[in-house]
């Protein structure tokens, strides 16, 4: 069955290395993995990401910050993950839904029934079978994300919300617990603070169960 994963957490938590590992994991055993990350994942996801991630020019409005990644994600659903799970292909997403909740919803301070609802129009109605929460301090998080920064040529930094102070993570990071709370059978929360390998075997247990 193809299955429609999300991976969320603060920045630096894990996400990217562990979405990695579990597309060669799956596709080790035979299965058609696509993986994707929002913003981006189209023409118009890309564009748009680099507006968000490098604008400096000016503040950008936490609404029109909202509905910019909305556009994205209604793009992204309807050309690339509506017809990838309709042909068979299991797809994994580097954040969806919940990062819109827990940013600008529990971070910016957003109304978060009106991000919930901006959230179901601009997806469709399309949920996740299941959400990897890789929970990590704010600290930590950070602290890996900046050096991972500094270990990119030229140091470039690609993600605005790693210059936000840590409270705002803080904010993000308790927004994803309550999210994970509210609902559990579909968020799984791991502990992002142990070993690489250790977040990988509990996130193939996770996978396993949910039936992939
Ligand atoms: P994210 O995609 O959530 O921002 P990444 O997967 O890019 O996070 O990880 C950020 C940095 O932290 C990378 O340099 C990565 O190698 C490192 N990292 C990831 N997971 C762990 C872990 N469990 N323990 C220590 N370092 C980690």
């Amino acid at each position: 069955m193809a299955l429609f994963i999300t991976f969320e957490g603060i920045e630096g938590s894990g996400k990217s290395t562990q979405m990695e590992l579990l597309k060669r994991h799956m596709e080790g055993r035979g299965m058609e993995v696509l993986a994707l990350r929002e913003p981006g994942g189209t023409r118009l996801g890309e564009r748009v990401r680099s507006i968000l991630l490098n604008s400096s020019e000016e503040p950008v409005d936490p609404w029109a910050e909202l509905f910019l990644y909305e556009a994205c994600r209604a793009q992204l659903v309807s050309l690339v993950i509506r017809p990838s799970l309709e042909a068979g292909t299991t797809v994994i997403c580097d954040r969806f839904t919940d990062s819109t909740l827990a940013y600008q919803g529990y971070g910016r301070g957003l109304d978060l029934e009106a991000v919930d609802r901006a959230n179901v129009l601009a997806a469709g109605g399309l949920k996740p079978d299941i959400t990897v929460l890789i929970d990590c301090e704010a600290e930590e998080g950070l602290r890996r994300a900046w050096s991972r920064i500094g270990s990119k040529e030229g140091g470039a930094r690609e993600d605005r919300f790693e210059r936000e102070d840590v409270s705002f993570h803080r904010r993000v990071r308790d927004g994803y617990l309550r999210i994970a709370g509210a609902e559990p059978d579909r968020v799984k929360v791991v502990d992002g603070g142990g070993e690489i390998s250790t977040i990988h075997r509990e996130i193939c247990y996770i996978i396993k169960k949910a039936g992939a």
